[in-house]
């Protein structure tokens, strides 16, 4: 038991409430899978971070979960979120604390996984619409003299509007690019699911 696996354990939870509600969007303009994916490979981590004996530093619980949706989530969002996770847990050190500054640190890590990998942009109606404007918040220049608490109650506000984003949007990268216009009025079920992680993390946090 510790504080960052229960952290995980909620935001796990969310994605496998919103099984369902995931699928359903990605069945408008992909394949429908997304909810099904994610929930199989939250679960395979959960069960991974378990089993580990120490789960008090976030690196090593971070790791361990990245390596599990690399395996279990099929698609194209498992090996982007897993990297995600795995990087972010790489880039943590003795200095990683609950502020605004790790925050910043860790998201700046997850996105840069996601784009080696997945070489989309803001605006490709992805995962990044709503993981950009999130880790924005965090940026130095954006957090004048607010708390910790403030930023993370922007950054859920950002997630939101980045998902409305991209209902807006035609999808240029991913399953849903095969349809163009056609995905315009849907949200991105990534960003969504991002969005969702985000807020339940928020929601314990808070
Ligand atoms: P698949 O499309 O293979 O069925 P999923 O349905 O699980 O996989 O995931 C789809 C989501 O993956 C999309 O909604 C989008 O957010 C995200 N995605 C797809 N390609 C990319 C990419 N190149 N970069 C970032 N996110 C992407
Ligand atoms: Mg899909
Ligand atoms: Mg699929």
């Amino acid at each position: 038991m510790s504080r960052i696996k229960d952290a995980f354990d909620a935001v796990a939870a969310a994605i496998i409430a919103q099984k369902d509600y995931l699928s359903d969007i990605d069945a408008k303009a992909g394949d429908g899978d997304h909810g099904f994916n994610m929930a199989r490979g939250f679960r395979a981590a959960q069960e991974k971070v378990d089993e580990m004996d120490d789960t008090s530093l976030p690196g090593p619980v971070l790791i361990k979960i990245g390596k599990a949706l690399i395996q279990n989530v099929g698609g194209a969002a498992g090996p982007l979120y897993g990297a995600a996770f795995v990087k972010a847990g790489e880039a943590c050190d003795e200095e990683t604390r609950m502020n605004i500054k790790s925050f910043e640190k860790l998201l700046a890590a997850a996105i840069e996984a996601i784009q080696s990998r997945g070489r989309a942009e803001q605006g490709d109606k992805t995962i990044l619409d709503a993981l950009i404007p999130i880790h924005d918040c965090f940026l130095p220049e954006n957090v004048e003299d607010k708390n910790l608490f403030e930023v993370l109650q922007e950054a859920s506000k950002a997630a939101g509007d980045g998902v409305n984003y991209t209902k807006e949007i035609p999808a240029k990268k991913g399953r849903a690019s095969l349809v163009g216009e056609r995905s315009i009025g849907v949200e991105d079920p990534g960003a969504v699911s991002t969005m969702l992680m985000y807020r339940a993390l928020y929601q314990f946090l808070k």
